[in-house]
């Protein structure tokens, strides 16, 4: 289908929920621009690895295109496996196993998934284009303004900037997100020591949260192991497109309270590896080792926040998706399913009002009235599972750390 000319949606935010929503439109044939704060597409790591649930596996093939669904799926890790909860020497107190379905779960790259959302949207995305506001006006409605003075015409905006939105004051002004008393020290280091894998085969499909006896402070660690080389699948299944190397790697996560970060800590990654080496010297020999082979400028900070109900959208043809209406901590592994499940959920109103001749800004608003309950309950869900798993709430973090270890076996014995 060729793009119409009187109907266009500008999308603020190259990340998940932007790219994927552009990809539903592109296919149904609507005029839709991409306007990304970065200056180029990799120019920073993305986040890891990152697990698909249900929703965002149906989204993406929703989305895409199906030989870019195909190889979301051919470069992911293998599926099924299990989300272990341990004590500090990991020990289980109890584990979740996944279906072994692969439009279930599914452990997928970040680095690659962007890749592949970004396939075929080619003179679509803009980068270096920082937005800040919207107005009403211009040739087709709205004009989106950028920080370097710049502006875009279109019909419809759709904020997508993550956690750090820029347009979320002006376009749902009651909503801030607020602080949380934790955060997250991210490290990757590499799955392979000479030929043999740092993580033992009885951990080999296994997330683990290793949680400390003191209160607010756990590590978490999994690894991601590429399906198919990603250069070969790219090279299968969307030639010309960017294929990221593919070797593979564990992701870890040094969770502690926000109090406990030096201050400026913040950016200077040697003293933020610097803090999780510290704090992790009390857990198990394992979870030591993937901290000192750590790849340094792989180190991220998160501080953990939880976004806030909207209750007023302030311009009708304008609205937002993904973080940066609804982040949560990273407790449940939902906040970038929920971010795809509205960029698929928006394009289908939009689509449908375009083939319908319905109301656009009617289905802007049934969009909103569908997601913020399923986003708010994801919120709150992983709100509710960081106290408890953290040690916000007392009597569970005894029964996890010191009653429920005891009744199980040594999974890794401490060489
Ligand atoms: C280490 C890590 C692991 C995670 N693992 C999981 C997981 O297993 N499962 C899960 O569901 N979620 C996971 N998440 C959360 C998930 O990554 C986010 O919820 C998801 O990326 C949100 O998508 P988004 O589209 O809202 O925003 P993002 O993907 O954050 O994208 C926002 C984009 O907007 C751009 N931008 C910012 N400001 C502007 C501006 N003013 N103008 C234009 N562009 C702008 C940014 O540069 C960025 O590219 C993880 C997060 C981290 C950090």
């Amino acid at each position: 289908m060729s793009a119409s000319t009187d109907f266009s949606v500008a999308i603020t935010g190259a990340g998940l929920s932007g790219l994927c929503l552009a990809q539903y439109l592109t296919r149904a044939g609507i005029d839709v621009h991409v306007y990304e704060r970065d200056p180029g597409p990799f120019v920073r790591r993305q986040g890891y690895r990152i697990i698909l649930d249900r929703y965002g596996l149906a989204a993406l093939r929703e989305s895409l295109p199906r030989p870019l669904y195909r190889l979301a799926l051919a470069t992911g890790d293998e599926p099924g496996g299990h989300l272990r909860f341990t004590d500090r020497r990991l020990r289980d107190a109890f584990t979740i196993t996944f279906k072994d379905d692969p439009h279930e779960t599914r452990q997928v790259d970040r680095l690659t998934l962007r890749s592949i959302l970004q396939s075929g949207l080619d003179g679509r995305i803009h980068y270096g284009r920082a937005a800040v506001a919207v107005d009403n006006g211009g040739p087709a409605g709205l004009r989106l303004r950028f920080s370097d003075g710049s502006a875009a015409a279109a019909t419809v905006v759709v904020g997508a900037e993550g956690v750090g939105s820029a347009l979320r004051a002006q376009l749902m002004p009651d909503a801030d997100p607020a602080d949380t008393p934790m955060a997250g020290i991210y490290g990757r280091s590499p799955l392979w020591r000479d030929g043999a894998s740092v993580i033992p085969d009885a951990l080999r499909t296994s997330g683990v949260l290793s949680i400390a006896d003191r209160p607010g402070s756990a590590f978490f660690f999994t690894s991601m192991r590429f399906g198919e080389s990603p250069r070969e699948a790219f090279s299968r299944l969307a030639p010309g497109s960017y294929a990221p190397t593919g070797d593979d790697y564990v992701m870890w996560a040094l969770l502690l309270r926000r109090d406990e970060l030096p201050p400026g800590v913040r950016g200077d990654l040697r003293a933020l590896w610097h803090v999780a080496a510290r704090m992790s010297i009390d857990f198990h020999p394992l979870v030591r080792r993937l901290v000192d082979t750590a790849e340094l400028d792989a180190t991220v900070l998160n501080l953990f926040a939880t976004g806030r109900r909207p209750h007023r959208w302030a311009v009708p043809r304008a609205t937002m998706m993904g973080d940066a209406v609804h982040v949560m901590p990273p407790f449940g592994a939902h906040g970038g399913n929920t971010a795809l499940r509205d960029a698929a959920l928006l394009g289908h109103r939009l689509v449908e009002a375009r083939r319908n001749g319905t109301s656009v800004e009617e289905a802007i608003a049934g969009y909103q009235d569908e997601m913020v309950p399923y986003a708010f309950h994801a919120v709150d869900n992983a709100a509710r599972l960081m106290h408890r798993l953290t040690g916000g709430a007392a009597a569970p973090h005894w029964v996890l750390t010191r009653v429920l270890p005891r009744l199980h076996r040594v999974t890794v014995p401490e060489a």
